[in-house]
């Protein structure tokens, strides 16, 4: 399960060269997105940028230095496809009638294929078939009508559904950022006094980065217009409630970043407090699966009273290996990831906490290495409730079929996992250690309840984005 974007801006109100801004943003949304990344500028001579493959560093290097430019936007891209093509990289350069813009996109367009037939019949040609070339096609088709981005976005956020974090660079050096009117996905402004350079990026780290501290989140269904003389909002639409994706606070941003007023380090230590009051266990040492399950672990021990201790280690140097299919190959590459500290492990009952189990194979592999480095008993506890449906708002989920939850018991799971007991914070308890009201998360994934504005067939909706979702560029 991954995260599939992140996205960044950048404008100097004193016309200064932003290139190493961006490219130093990008590094601290890495971890959102590793297959790609982008960064186009207003320069000079116009619109002008690079996207390569891989890690930043592979996918811009020593290249960013042939960029200039004091306003443009940043992209980090995960995708699932065997091949990440350039052409889907983004930020996406597109052309209209009268000029041209860059646009980063963090989400998932849920009727990008009805839109895209809207399009075509209307004339416009796709290279791609990701929901970011839909969404510069619809823009480009207002700007046609309308002239001007506020207007022109304003249409598009009437006709956009889904889940949408954008920032578009404009060919004069403006940026309109723009979120989605359930607020999905994470979206801020800052500012660098010192600097007078605006930074709008998916988490708060990257602002932090660049010494802009926070001037806001932007607001679900809003619009931000940056220019080096400002910067001014409007609500382009309007939703009854809120749904902030759970898994942001669980599990993909930073614990270093706050996301709609709640530092996400701060959630998750709450919500190891919770699973340690509803899920006790009779152990000597709480292991945290390093790093995604360290900080629920934290709380879980303050609540338990039981001794933290690092029983298990990352290898930080691993990086992306092709994990050859099989079993016995993925066992493997869990003990070239993470290795047991066996002296903590040995004879004693181990209460071991992750953020989540998806499929479950990771977590098998993990309780068997535990097993093998001498644990009496392993006991599982798991931040996030089970997880029993699929994501159609911008996170790689497996189907349906392949979550281990969706079909089996907790104790058929425990089964599947070999673990002493397996427990489950419960939503309550998650939505509690969060902090936020349940009519402002989606929960969808936990419920099978989709919080979209539109009532959606979930079985067409697999159907329609089944086969070019993971193309899907967001
Ligand atoms: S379905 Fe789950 S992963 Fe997807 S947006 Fe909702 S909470 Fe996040």
């Amino acid at each position: 399960m991954k995260e599939r974007c992140g996205v960044i801006g950048a404008l100097s109100a004193k016309h200064r060269d932003v290139v190493a801004d961006i490219y130093r943003g990008l590094y601290a949304l890495q971890h959102r997105g590793q297959e790609s990344a982008g960064i186009y500028l207003r320069g000079s001579q116009g619109i002008k940028g690079l996207k390569g493959t891989g890690f930043v560093h592979e996918a811009l290097g020593s290249r960013v230095s042939e960029l200039e430019g004091w306003s443009g936007v940043g992209h980090v891209r995960y995708s699932t496809t065997a091949k990440s093509t350039l052409e889907e990289a983004q930020p996406l350069l597109y052309s209209w009638r009268n000029g041209c813009f860059a646009l980063a996109f963090n989400g998932t367009i849920t009727n990008f294929l009805e839109l895209r037939e809207k399009l075509s019949s209307l004339g416009f040609k796709f290279k791609t078939e990701t929901d970011t070339e839909v969404i510069a096609a619809l823009l480009a088709y207002y700007l046609a009508e309308l002239g001007d981005y506020v207007d022109a976005l304003s249409k598009c956020a009437e006709e956009l559904e889904g889940a949408y974090s954008l920032i578009v660079l404009d060919d004069e050096g403006s940026l309109y950022v723009v979120r989605d009117p359930l607020g999905f996905k994470p979206l801020c402004l800052g500012f660098n006094p010192d600097e007078e350079l605006y930074v709008a990026a998916s988490e708060t780290c990257a602002l932090d980065t660049l010494n802009a501290p926070l001037l806001f989140h932007v607001e679900p269904g809003s619009l931000v217009k940056v220019t080096p003389r400002g910067y001014e909002t409007k609500q382009l639409t309007k939703a009854e409630r809120r749904a902030r994706c759970m898994f942001e606070y669980v599990y993909f941003s930073r614990p270093d970043s706050e996301f709609d007023g709640i530092w996400i380090y701060e959630a998750r230590l709450r919500i190891g407090r919770e699973l340690g009051k509803r899920c006790p266990a009779e152990a000597d040492v709480v292991v945290p699966v390093p790093d995604s399950g360290r900080t629920a672990a934290l709380g879980y021990s303050e609540a338990t009273g039981i001794p933290l201790v690092e029983g298990l280690m990352k290898n930080r140097y691993v990086g992306r290996i092709f994990i050859m299919p099989g079993e016995r190959n993925r066992n493997e590459m869990v003990r070239v990831k993470l290795n047991p500290v066996k002296p903590l492990i040995k004879g004693k009952r181990v209460v071991l906490i992750d953020d989540s189990i998806v499929r479950g194979t990771t977590m098998k592999h993990i309780v068997s290495l535990l097993r093998g480095a001498g644990a009496k008993e392993v006991h599982v506890r798991v931040s996030c409730p089970p997880i029993i449906a699929g994501c159609y708002m911008g996170i790689d989920f497996p189907t349906k079929r392949e979550l281990v939850a969706s079909c089996r018991s907790v104790e058929e799971v425990r089964k599947v996992i070999g673990a002493d007991s397996l427990m489950y914070n419960s939503i309550e308890g998650l939505i509690k250690g969060i902090g936020l009201p349940k009519e402002e998360l989606c929960l969808a994934c936990l419920t099978g309840v989709y919080p979209l504005r539109r009532k959606i067939d979930l079985n067409s909706l697999e159907l329609s984005l089944g086969g070019v979702r993971r193309k899907s560029s967001s």
